[in-house]
């Protein structure tokens, strides 16, 4: 670069706010932009940031977050994991200028049939980005965070992200907004066949109707949605080693799903 052009960058940079340590002003003010949070039931929207133009922490963000993440049939608030927020705010701030849109949130147990669901627990959240493809954010979920449990619906309108404490979680349900869940058997191979965007059921495969005492009914209690045996993305971006776990086993969650799915 010209050894003229930076004088005249920082001049036209933004100039009423205080650099900070680094005496990157600019950066330090975008770093901490707000990212705009829409909850697409209640249609109300936040300007989520964690920290002011200095970098010091804001007050009251929680707060914030778990109003607009409360359960949209019961008006029920919960506490929403402080990692769930920071990640939603990573993933707004990788797509500057674009809306954040949660599908759901927190569901009250009345309405999360399955019982294991972290939504249940405010570990989990539904969404997409506007203007965004939702096999992009999958994958930029995937390849972006670790010890993350990340469900692909390409029939229906969002992707679904839970925070976990061991290893990450990858499953296709092909489920449509409001049916029982039709769960990949081999999620990653079918990423790589692209089945994922080709198959719609129709109807639910038999295969699909065991009951749940054929799996039996010790999943992981982290699995939502979806079957929380998967690669780690970390270890597997291309979904080349196929694991050989089964992840039919989420059949288990045998219950109707909650409209929100
Ligand atoms: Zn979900």
């Amino acid at each position: 670069m010209a050894l003229g052009v930076p004088r005249l960058v920082q001049a036209a940079g933004a100039p009423s706010v205080k650099a900070g340590k680094t005496g990157k002003t600019g950066k330090t003010q975008s770093r901490n932009a707000p990212v705009e949070l829409l909850a697409v039931n209640s249609k109300e929207t936040l300007q989520l940031r964690l920290r002011d133009d200095q970098g010091r922490p804001l007050r009251g963000v929680q707060k914030r977050f778990d109003v607009l993440m409360r359960c949209h049939h019961t008006k029920k608030q919960h506490a929403m994991n402080p990692r769930l927020v920071r990640m939603i705010y990573q993933v707004g701030k990788h797509y500057p200028g674009r809306r954040v849109e949660i599908v759901s949130g927190y569901r009250h147990p009345s309405v999360a049939k399955n019982p294991h669901s972290p939504h249940m627990q405010g570990l989990a959240c539904d969404f997409r980005i506007a203007g965004v493809k939702n096999t992009e954010l999958r994958d930029y979920l995937r390849a972006g965070f670790q010890k993350v449990g990340v469900g692909y619906y390409p029939n229906s309108a969002f992707v679904h992200l839970d925070v976990r404490k061991d290893r990450s979680a990858f499953w296709i349900d092909y489920s449509r907004p409001g049916e029982r869940a039709i769960y990949s058997e081999n999620a990653l191979g079918d990423l790589k066949s692209g089945r994922a965007e080709t198959y719609k059921p129709t109807k639910i495969d038999s295969k699909w109707a065991l009951e749940p005492e054929e799996f039996g009914d010790d999943a992981k209690p982290a699995g939502d949605d979806g079957p929380t045996e998967a690669a780690d993305p970390g270890n597997d971006p291309g979904g080349g080693s196929v694991p050989s776990g089964r992840t039919a086993s989420a059949a288990a969650f045998g219950a109707p799903r909650p409209t929100a799915h």
